[in-house]
């Protein structure tokens, strides 16, 4: 019987030979023979290979190539065939596949990193900016090989995506021309990366108007890469749309808190490194024998037999636990660990396919409903909910109070209060009517039966009346001159968000005397019905800050608008909850104060 070999074809990368991945380095380590693609392979790559028998296919038809590939495999090689690039692109791998599946001769492919994100890499550009474009076009000119006609440049350009072009960098001209005749603004950015992560990479950049004429003046005529597109434009120069980068690309996760996650089998070792890798603060506990599949840097194992022993010694170590396995063996493990529905942890047990996250314990003051949604958002699952009151779509008092960073003063209440909501009775409520409004709106068991200022929140149910202390909650802005009121709710609704609170929290915003008169500012209070309280440099001047500004102190002989007004305007006692967020033209901070007596 012929002995078996192997037909292996691997990405070599853009260029630079140490952009191979790890394991097409591996398999040319093993290779028998080599068969790469000439001038855009780095021969230094075949040095890992030295008792290879090497081929240049440069020259050669496929049936050359083929039959190189077949026979070496009959004789029990082990055969690489090096590609450019990723060989899913512009590769010229299909007519190959094709022939290995006739002759009935197994392959696999190992993918590379593509000349497109090396030159992007060169460039420094992201290829889908929000705003900007959210697709890539990779396309190339018409050349030996024709395009079918719907995907002309002409047709392409409409899109306005971004485009990287392959094989065309001889024939900017026209290609130029096209995509403004297309429609595309001849302002357009537009950059050529001659061999991009070659030792002699070039980069050009100009716009449709330019880039052809830039190009030849360069001498480059072949293997560039050619990328058109706004995503070029730096995005220094574009910090209205950075911002907003910012805001959209900010993850949100609704629990914070130290969490453990278990796992014990192989599969749900792997689903519970993807939930702790997706969630903010999260250590791995796995068995032994499956260490391999866990990623080192946040895991720790128990001997075989050692789970239960391990979570009851973590119990009181963590705020919260996702046990990835069956709910059974999570109950069982849990009698003798819960003692208080205020204290105990929160859990929620997943499935090892991911498909479902439930709260099983401390759903609302723990937070665990909350870190259900969180890990049921990492997989792509559904989070399972219990709890009465979100069933029924219900605010409990407890979460509400979490939410809105308030005190419960009698919580012996709760209880009384929660079954009472859960049970559709009236309640009464004493709060500031903003919060209010963005709570309870249009709720009909809920009324308001006396707008409230002084912090003090009453929940009038039949049974009990909870009392809450709210927080005083102080913006400090500070902007430029002239910035518009929605930029300054765009940096505003980044700190909320972080701070998990709504517009409906914020008490009063505060600033500097000498914005006084800015329109942008004062439309923003008056949009969210806020009063806005201004404070003179000297009174700014005399609150210890942690972040002072060298260019308010220039411009303005104010050591911290945001920090200092934040926190004048929460009072004494007041904490900064929120330390300066500045952006290019406006700076937020946030004081609280603890209200009442
Ligand atoms: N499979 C390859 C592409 C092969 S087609 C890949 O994934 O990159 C060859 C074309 O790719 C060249 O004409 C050029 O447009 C582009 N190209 C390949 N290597 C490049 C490099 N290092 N820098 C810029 N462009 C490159």
């Amino acid at each position: 019987m012929d002995n078996i070999g192997k037909i292996t074809f691997v990405g070599a990368g853009p260029g630079a030979p140490d952009l191979i991945t790890v394991r097409g380095l591996a398999c040319l380590k093993e290779a028998d023979v080599i068969i790469y693609a000439g001038s855009l392979v780095d021969e230094r790559l075949l040095a890992n290979a030295p008792g290879a028998v090497l081929h240049n296919s440069a020259k050669m038809a496929l049936e050359e190539v083929m039959e190189i590939m077949l026979r070496e495999f009959r004789a029990g090689k082990k055969v690489v065939r090096l590609h450019t690039g990723d060989p899913a692109v512009y590769g010229a791998v299909s007519e190959q596949y094709r022939e290995l599946d006739k002759a009935g001769v197994p392959y696999e492919v190992v993918p590379g990193v593509s000349s497109v994100f090396a030159a992007a890499a060169a460039l420094k550009v992201e290829l889908t900016m929000p705003e900007l474009s959210q697709s890539v076009i990779m396309t190339r000119a018409p050349g030996r090989t024709p395009v079918p006609p719907g995907e002309a440049l002409e047709e392409l350009a409409k899109h306005g995506s971004t485009l990287c072009i392959f094989l065309s960098v001889g024939d900017m001209d026209s290609l130029c021309a096209k995509l403004v005749k297309a429609g595309r603004s001849p302002e357009t950015p537009a950059a050529a990366v001659y061999r991009a992560s070659w030792e002699n990479q070039r980069i050009v950049r100009g716009t449709l108007a330019d880039i052809a004429a830039k190009v030849a003046d360069a001498g480059i005529k072949r293997q560039a890469m050619i990328v058109v597109g706004e995503v070029l434009t730096r995005s220094g120069e574009l910090s209205k749309l950075y911002d907003r980068h910012f805001t959209t690309g900010f993850r949100h996760h609704k629990f914070s808190g130290k969490v453990a996650v278990f796992a014990l089998t192989r599969q749900a070792v792997l689903k519970a490194s993807e939930i702790a890798s997706g969630l903010a603060d999260a250590r791995l506990f796995v068995p032994e024998k499956f260490a391999g599949s866990a990623p080192e840097l946040r895991r720790s194992c128990f001997p075989e037999g050692g789970f239960g022993r391990c979570f009851a010694e973590n119990w009181p170590r963590f705020d919260a636990f996702v046990m990835v396995m069956a709910a059974g063996i999570v109950v069982r493990h849990l009698s003798g660990l819960c003692s208080d529905k205020k204290k105990d942890p929160a859990v929620v047990v997943c499935d090892e396919q991911g498909n479902y996250a439930v709260s099983l314990l401390s759903g609302h003051v723990g937070g665990g409903n909350d870190l259900a949604r969180d890990v049921s958002a990492v997989t792509g699952g559904r989070a399972v909910i219990t709890t009465a009151s979100d069933v029924e779509q219900m605010p409990a008092f407890d979460e509400f109070a979490r939410r809105h960073r308030a005190e419960i003063r009698n919580p012996e209440a709760l209880t009384a209060v929660a079954s009472d909501v859960v049970n559709r009775e009236k309640i009464g409520l004493e709060m500031p009517r903003r919060l209010f409004d963005a709570c309870f709106a249009g709720r009909e068991q809920f009324t308001l039966l006396r707008e409230r200022t002084d912090g003090r929140m009453l929940v009038h149910a039949p049974r009990a009346t909870l009392e809450l202390a709210l927080p005083f909650i102080v913006l400090g802005i500070g902007c430029r001159k002239n910035v518009s009121s929605s930029r300054i709710a765009a940096v505003v609704r980044r700190v909320l968000e972080e701070l998990q609170l709504d517009m409906a929290d914020v008490s009063l915003i505060a600033s500097a005397s000498v914005k006084q008169n800015e329109p942008g500012l004062l439309d923003f209070a008056r949009e969210n019905g806020l009063e806005c309280r201004f404070f003179s440099a000297e009174q700014l001047n005399a609150v210890p800050v942690p972040n002072p500004s060298a260019a308010a102190m220039r411009e303005l002989g104010i050591n911290s608008v945001s920090e200092a007004s934040a926190l004048l305007g929460a009072g004494e006692e007041a904490v900064l909850i929120r330390t300066k967020l500045a952006d290019t033209d406006v700076t937020v901070a946030a004081a609280e104060r603890r209200s009442v007596e």
